[in-house]
């Protein structure tokens, strides 16, 4: 039925992890661009960790998806039919199309892609939002100097693998925590990461100490407690923390159990003066031309390298983004909905 719109809709809002109930297929006609729209029909979905949030309508940086609107996400994908002179017909473009076949777009918010047609879904990933979100949180705030340790958990996913290969060129150690030893392994043989430790490990705190015998300087956190309470102890003088994302509390429902942690960390980002900074990717959008300049052509000639997992349909993305939040993705999550 592909000459349909299928579409992935919110049916309800989720109580901790999302489920398969929260999500609804609907078949309807190809839609129409109006006056300066561009209609695209979608060849790879982004699932990202964000659209957690965006299920849910606690108080965020974002409006949350209504109920019963297509589930957003970033598309790339070719321009089928334009109502915008300044997109061609048959132009590959990022566009914010939604977990959908056919996206209409305005013209002026999609972005043209000058990739290869088989990479055009590094646009989603190395090269798209979450490259820049590793290369942003690296060269705004953690700074990493030559000899010194980063670690990063989620370290083979899109953030935390380009966080862990952008330190190693900048001369700095690179220390990935990540889920089971084959995404381990991973890190370390293929991504040239110095040491990745599992964090489902018994020992995965003392194997993390021992993996940064001069502790740590840049902590790139993607993950939050489960990964930052062994981190804590091992921070040195003047350490950076860009603060990107937590995603171990995404589907948290109540606060975690145990003594209340904040004094501790406070007192630590006092005595060692650290500095912690939250940042949001989309207010800087606008560096992407420079982030752009420098890593794309280390991507392109196999440099930094790219792992992509890619599930095949878009009736598959509910239980493949259900999944991520969890870690069974093995690199950067992608959809693809045919050629
Ligand atoms: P990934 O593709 O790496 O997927 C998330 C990964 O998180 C999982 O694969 C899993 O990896 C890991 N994870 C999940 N739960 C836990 C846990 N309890 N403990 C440790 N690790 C866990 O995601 P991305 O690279 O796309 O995103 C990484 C982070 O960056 C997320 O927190 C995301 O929200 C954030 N982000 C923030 C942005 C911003 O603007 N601030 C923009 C883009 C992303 P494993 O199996 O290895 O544990």
């Amino acid at each position: 039925m592909s000459d349909q719109n299928l579409q992935i809709r919110l049916a309800k809002r989720p109580t901790g992890a999302p489920d398969a109930s929260c999500f609804r297929e609907e078949r309807g006609p190809i839609p129409e661009p109006g006056e300066g729209e561009v209609r695209v029909r979608n060849r790879f979905l982004s699932l990202d960790p964000y659209m957690r949030g965006r299920m849910s309508d606690a108080e965020s940086y974002a409006e949350p998806v209504a109920i019963g609107d297509v589930m957003i996400g970033g598309t790339v994908g070719v321009v089928e039919a334009s109502n915008d002179p300044k997109v061609a017909v048959g132009e590959q473009v990022l566009a914010m199309g939604g977990w959908q076949r056919y996206a209409v777009a305005k013209g002026a918010e999609v972005r043209k892609l000058e990739l290869p047609p088989e990479r055009l879904s590094l646009a989603l990933g190395a090269l798209g939002m979450p490259g820049l979100t590793a290369w942003w949180g690296l060269t705004h705030i953690g700074q990493p100097g030559v000899g010194e340790t980063l670690v990063v958990a989620a370290a083979t996913g899109p953030v935390g693998s380009m966080v862990g290969q952008l330190a190693k060129r900048a001369g700095a150690r690179a220390v990935g925590v990540a889920g089971g030893p084959e995404k381990c392994a991973f890190a370390t043989e293929t991504l040239g990461f110095d040491a990745c430790i599992d964090h489902r490990a018994d020992d995965f705190a003392d194997q993390l100490a021992e993996a940064c015998p001069d502790g740590v300087s840049v902590y790139f956190e993607n993950v939050g407690l489960p990964v930052l309470r062994p981190v804590l102890p091992l921070l040195n003088d003047h350490a950076r923390i860009p603060l990107c994302g937590l995603v171990a509390h995404y589907n948290a429902t109540e606060l975690p159990a145990g003594p209340d942690r904040t004094p501790q960390l406070l007192g630590v980002l006092l005595r060692k003066k650290i500095r912690l900074q939250g940042f949001i990717i989309a207010d800087h959008f606008d560096e992407f031309g420079a982030f752009a300049k420098e890593v794309a052509p280390a991507v392109l000639d196999g440099s930094i390298v790219v792992r992509e997992d890619v599930v095949e349909g878009l009736a598959n993305a509910p239980e493949a983004f259900i999944g991520m939040l969890t870690g069974q993705n093995f690199g950067k999550l992608v959809v693809k909905l045919g050629d």
